[in-house]
């Protein structure tokens, strides 16, 4: 039975159940039908019986008279009329039925006769103290060995029968409903074979059950595609990104064997070899900290720290800006919250190192802290070259640059990233609000409260 598919099961079960219910169906019917029938001629017996005593009357010279009502055949039941010894007063009995058959008042009973058997039902008629007859009702007694034949006929051809349809029929029902499984079991094994995240199970839409888990394996496929698209994509970008530096330091060093001629030539390579180096190294921390701290390999320290301190000093500690871009900070004293205080430094330092980064000649940074209702809120604005309305939602991604923020120098593409990600370890959000143009101003907000950490 283990080996056997869940179709054949249901198949084999609801056949087997089908078999047992036409059986007792039938075992039933034989049971009730032959104790109808001999029912049905006990009260025949009876009633006709009844029926012809009140038509018996004895004249008076003596002899029996018979009203116009009395009939000694009717109905399968002979009436007999035998005297208090048990003669034969009147009446003709059935051919075999046995002679000598002993009288019992009211009692319906079965007497034997040669081959054929008669339901027997006797009355005792008095006329008088000492006088009276017997009256006797016979009839055949019907042949129950026939009808349970024919019922055992109509059971042969319905047992067959019903084992055919029924196992046809849950054979194809089990078949149409399995059908969606085998589909899924087949995209399932394609995709695992195959590799190919794209193929779907693509059932129609429908409430029930099947129809709803081969939407949910769907949906999941979507995003698994997603997720391996996007890890495929940052490989790609990753591998990139390290390779330009890479390509930069070996053609310095080939130029400088080829064409340096004094120490003068040779520390201008040095210089270039040693930025390039600089930024694959910043890169490779970046790309390090970042899958630590997606893949949980690196837990926040969180402690109940003085976050106003911790703005100031950062804002006031901060070397001279590119572009002569100045810095005013903003903050609420005493504004204290839950936090990493070396993840907050840092998501502050990527906001203040980008509204630097693109922010105009002897441009302007606003950095302002507040605390609202349980809530820290920390922004750093800047009046820089802003960002395009239609780039807004991508600035977010990994290594997506906005095309004229490329070559301003520095980053990779990673830094809001790693901004985004803080925020969301905090139980907080990043928001930006940006024209272009006009400048930017990115918002942290988290709650300050201690909570239940994951
Ligand atoms: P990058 O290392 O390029 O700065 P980020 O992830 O920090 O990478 O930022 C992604 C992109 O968002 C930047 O390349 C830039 O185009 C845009 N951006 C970020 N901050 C600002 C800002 N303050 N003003 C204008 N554009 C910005």
């Amino acid at each position: 039975m283990k080996r056997l598919s869940v179709k054949q099961k249901l198949t084999i079960w609801i056949t087997l159940l089908m078999l047992l219910l036409v059986t007792v169906v039938l075992a039933f019917l034989m049971a009730v039908s032959s104790s109808v029938v001999t029912g049905h001629s006990f009260e025949v017996l009876d009633s006709t019986l009844r029926g012809n005593l009140t038509g018996i009357s004895r004249g008076t010279d003596g002899a029996l008279a018979f009203s116009e009502d009395f009939s000694f055949t009717r109905d399968g039941v002979y009436t007999l009329i035998y005297n208090a010894d048990g003669a034969l007063l009147a009446g003709q009995p059935p051919l075999s039925f046995p002679e000598g058959e002993p009288f019992e008042n009211g009692h319906t009973r079965l007497a034997e006769g040669a081959g054929e058997g008669f339901y027997v039902l006797d009355f005792w008629l008095p006329f008088g103290r000492e006088d009276g007859v017997w009256v006797r009702g016979v009839t055949p007694a019907p042949d129950t060995a026939d009808i349970l034949g024919d019922l055992a006929n109509v059971a042969l051809l319905l047992l067959p029968l019903a084992v055919i349809v029924s196992g046809l029929g849950a054979y194809l029902l089990a078949r149409s409903t399995f059908r969606p499984i085998d589909r899924m079991i087949r995209t399932v094994g394609e995709i695992s074979e195959g590799r190919d995240l794209s193929r779907r199970i693509g059932l129609p839409p429908g409430r029930d059950e099947i129809s709803r888990l081969g939407q949910a394996f769907d949906n999941m496929f979507a995003r698994l595609e997603t997720s391996f698209e996007s890890e495929k994509q940052f490989t790609s970008d990753a591998s990139h990104e390290l390779r330009t530096p890479v390509a930069v330091i070996l053609a310095q060093c080939e130029d400088a064997r080829r064409h340096a001629q004094d120490p003068a030539q040779y520390t201008e390579a040095i210089d270039v070899i040693e930025r390039q180096a600089g930024r694959m190294r910043d890169l490779i921390a970046q790309l390090l900290q970042m899958t630590r701290l997606e893949q949980g390999t690196q837990r926040a320290n969180y402690e109940q720290a003085d976050l106003s301190g911790l703005v100031e000093v950062l804002c006031a500690e901060q070397p001279a800006l590119p572009h002569g871009v100045t810095i005013r900070a903003d903050v609420q004293p005493g504004v204290e919250a839950w936090l990493d205080v070396t993840l907050i430094s840092r998501l502050l330092q990527n906001l203040i190192d980008n509204a630097a980064r693109y922010g105009r000649e002897n441009g302007h940074i606003w950095v302002t802290l507040r605390r609202v209702e349980g809530e820290v809120l920390l922004s750093v604005r800047d009046d820089g070259i802003g960002i395009p309305a239609d780039r807004l939602e991508r600035i977010w991604q990994r290594f997506y640059q906005v095309e004229s923020a490329r070559g301003a120098g520095g980053g990779a593409g990673l830094g809001l990233t790693m901004v985004r990600q803080i925020a969301a370890l905090h139980g907080g959000t990043v928001t930006v609000d940006s024209r272009e143009g006009e400048g930017s101003c990115f918002t942290l907000r988290f709650p300050a409260e201690r909570r239940a950490e994951k």
